[in-house]
């Protein structure tokens, strides 16, 4: 596989040029728009590193993907299904129009920004920095990354220009969706899309995902198999924003993607996968990241459908 991915990999990466990074978020400016990375763990923990594989990076939108299953540990599937919906909404991550147009005032799905907000006030915790001390002790129990923390200056950029998040978090609280107040609910939000992390981070969940929540390198299960499930459905009908049927079609595979650049694409049983390349398409998904992953589905077959 490593010599496939050194044969594709000069190609996939001169697509970057042809994207761009998130600059909505004036931090993530920053990022070296050729970057391109991936890691492969298999099931037996034989890993396959490429490229900028071990380059930091903030986690952002992925993060909902341990956001939701926590929430799911911590609530259980009726409660938490009672305030987020199972539907994709064919808008962009952060749209908030059918939270007003909806008969039912609740998040169409948990990777949508609305949904995404919501899950995080579920997770529980007396206060708002309890909410988030057990959301990153749980990032760490699932990467098995006790070093992991947050970049100070992308959460700060995001605090300071969010106003869109803002606008949200206020309409939640407002058709009483959300319990806490907006403010401090999205510092954790903002919190939690600034973990950064490496692409072996994201194959380690992915590894667990798509083994269904059971590590096969310890043997230990470390997530709740239904939990693992749900997460895996919501990623193929809304995990790469408004590009998913798409992947789905191309990769075959359930996957989710941050602004970042990165994306976490688990390969069920047999490998869990990590990417990083902040070039993004139009839909928000990393250019060369996508290119790579079809590439491999083709060559390796990884397709579940
Ligand atoms: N922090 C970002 C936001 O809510 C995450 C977006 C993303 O990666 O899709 O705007």
């Amino acid at each position: 596989m490593k010599a496939f991915i050194s044969e594709i990999f000069k190609d996939c990466s001169a697509l970057s040029s042809k994207g761009q990074v998130a600059d909505y978020i004036p931090a993530l400016k920053n990022s070296s728009i050729d970057n391109l990375g991936i890691t492969i763990i298999d099931t037996s923990g034989e890993i396959i590193s490429y490229g900028h594989h071990d380059k930091k990076f903030t986690i952002q939108s992925i993060s909902k993907v341990v956001s939701l299953l926590l929430a799911l540990e911590d609530n259980g599937t009726e409660k938490f299904f009672s305030r987020i919906g199972k539907e994709a909404s064919g808008d962009p991550f952060n749209s908030i129009i059918k939270l007003e147009t909806s008969t039912e005032s609740k998040p169409l799905n948990p990777l949508i920004n609305s949904g995404a907000i919501t899950v995080t006030d579920m997770i529980h915790g007396n206060t708002v920095e309890e909410k988030f001390e057990r959301l990153i002790e749980y990032f760490k129990l699932i990467t098995g990354n006790e070093e992991l923390k947050i970049n100070e200056e992308v959460f700060l950029s995001e605090k300071e220009t969010g106003n869109r998040n803002k606008a949200i978090a206020f309409f939640l609280k407002e058709l009483g969706v959300i319990d806490s107040d907006p403010l401090k609910l999205l510092d954790i939000y903002f919190k939690q899309c600034s973990i950064e992390v490496t692409t072996k981070d994201l194959a380690k969940i992915a590894l667990l995902l798509g083994n269904r929540g059971l590590d096969p390198i310890s043997g230990k299960q470390i997530v709740n198999k239904k939990y693992c499930s749900i997460c895996n459905a919501y990623m193929t009908i809304c995990g790469m924003y408004d590009g998913s049927g798409e992947f789905a079609i191309n990769i075959g595979i359930p996957g989710k993607s941050g602004v970042g650049g990165g994306i976490l694409a688990p390969v069920p049983e047999r490998y869990g996968i990590g990417v990083y390349g902040p070039s993004l398409n139009k839909k928000g998904n990393s250019i060369a990241g996508i290119k790579l992953l079809e590439l491999l589905s083709e060559e390796f077959d990884f397709s579940m459908y």
